[in-house]
């Protein structure tokens, strides 16, 4: 597809003035791309692994996926074109160990590469959150034989691994019965039930997957997709992301030997937090990368339109403060709590997007305009792994009183 477009710069409506038109092979569709990027230059560029934040292959890879963004997530189609940059780009390696192949990146570096891959791409950089969530929780496990078998694979995204541990968190925990079951037995397990929500199963070989026991230990799991009984259900069509290709995975009495067992089990496993825990540092920089787009395009807009210049600043200094205290907190300064910060940012992409929208006005309604496509993204931060002090959060930001987790 990427062969076959052009980008030809649209002159016509103000509402696009600094962003460019993408005509494709079989429809018209707009791709925003901020004025500092250099469209024709990252188009001409062969991908190469990024080795820093300050690499102009970063640049490369953002410009080439914010690019490809408009025409992805009216239906559940597997972003191939997209993972494969990630491949080529060797983002997969920045965040595992250097043993394994991987280039170590700390929290606070990873965070940024997220803020800049989320700007440019939400799918893209959502589905990373889940498979390097994969990988960074088998890294920091004790199985060093499993370590040792299947990171290096990861590292270089020849195989891919995925998470499914809502149901351990944030996903049926009103359930009477385990929503996936674990049945201890001489060698291993035994598992029966679901895992409600996984993105991206159908291109990962393997799943770290959580699972209870009758009296509701917890333990986590690597459970290779093609063990007989797993059983990856079709996606499902979402508001927004459907490109994630986010379904169930069924497993109808799966015998899996212990050699695969992660952790557990033991009672509150999840709640030791670690690489993808509910309300982390990686959520709330997800939700401040999708304010970062969302902003570029209404100060792009503010230049020819005054009117908009007080409210993008006033959004603007709000980002940057919250964004300041990510770092801070990834750098272990405890300058406000983590849900705090999380329902900070949920409240502030709410209103960036919709700000943008507004902007834009009814163009920015259209189907494929960047604007429309952020505001709907920006509704997934009100229900993805928001743990319980969050939610409440949210519903009082929304209901206008306070919360207990502060303004
Ligand atoms: C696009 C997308 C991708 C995701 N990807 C992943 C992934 O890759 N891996 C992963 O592990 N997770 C993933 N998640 C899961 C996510 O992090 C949350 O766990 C999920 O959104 C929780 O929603 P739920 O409907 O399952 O919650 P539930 O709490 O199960 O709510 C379901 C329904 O139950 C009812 N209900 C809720 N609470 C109660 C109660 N206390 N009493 C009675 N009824 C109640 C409500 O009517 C609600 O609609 C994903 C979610 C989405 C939307």
């Amino acid at each position: 597809m990427a062969q076959r477009t052009q980008l030809l710069p649209l002159w016509l409506t103000t509402a696009h003035r600094k962003g460019f038109v993408v005509l494709g092979p079989e429809k018209l569709y707009f791709a925003f791309v901020p004025k500092k990027q250099k469209t024709g230059d990252s188009m001409a560029s062969t991908p190469r692994p990024v080795e820093s934040l300050q690499d102009p292959a970063l640049d490369q890879l953002c410009d080439r996926l914010a690019q490809l963004a408009s025409h992805l997530d009216s239906e559940p189609r597997w972003p191939g074109e997209q993972m494969q940059l990630c491949v080529q780009y060797g983002v997969f390696r920045w965040f595992l160990p250097k043993e394994y192949g991987g280039l170590g990146w700390g929290e606070p570096e990873l965070l940024q590469a997220y803020y800049r891959l989320g700007a440019a791409c939400q799918t893209t950089a959502f589905i990373l959150t889940q498979l390097t969530g994969a990988a960074r929780r088998i890294a920091s496990s004790a199985q060093e034989e499993l370590k040792r078998r299947l990171l290096p694979p990861l590292a270089q995204g020849e195989q891919l691994a995925t998470l499914g541990i809502s149901h351990l968190t944030t996903s049926r925990r009103h359930w009477k019965q385990p929503p996936l079951l674990a049945q201890e037995v001489s060698d291993g397990f035994v598992l029966q039930g679901e895992s409600p929500w996984v993105t991206g199963a159908c291109a990962s070989q393997y799943i770290v997957l959580g699972a209870e026991t009758e009296d509701r230990r917890q333990l986590l799991v690597v459970l290779p997709t093609d063990l007989p009984g797993v059983e990856i259900k079709p996606p499902v069509p979402l508001v927004a992301l459907s490109a994630s290709c986010t379904g169930a995975v069924a497993c109808h009495r799966v015998h899996l030997p212990r050699k695969w067992l992660l952790a557990g089990p033991e009672p509150g496993l999840m709640r030791k937090g670690g690489a993808g825990a509910t309300g982390g540092l990686q959520t709330s920089v997800m939700a401040l990368s999708l304010a970062r787009a969302a902003l570029e395009y209404l100060s792009q807009q503010a230049q020819r339109r005054p009117e908009l210049d007080p409210p993008t600043q006033h959004l603007q200094a709000e980002l940057d403060h919250l964004y300041e205290q990510l770092l801070q907190l990834a750098q272990g300064n405890p300058v406000t709590s983590k849900e705090h910060l999380r329902s900070q940012c949920n409240s502030l992409v709410l209103r960036a997007t919709q700000a943008a929208l507004a902007a834009a006005k009814g163009t920015g309604f259209v189907q494929g305009h960047p604007a429309g496509r952020w505001a709907t993204q920006a509704l997934f931060y009100l229900v993805w792994s928001c743990p319980q002090g969050v939610m409440e959060a949210n519903l009082c930001q929304l209901a206008g009183v306070e919360s207990e987790l502060g303004a």
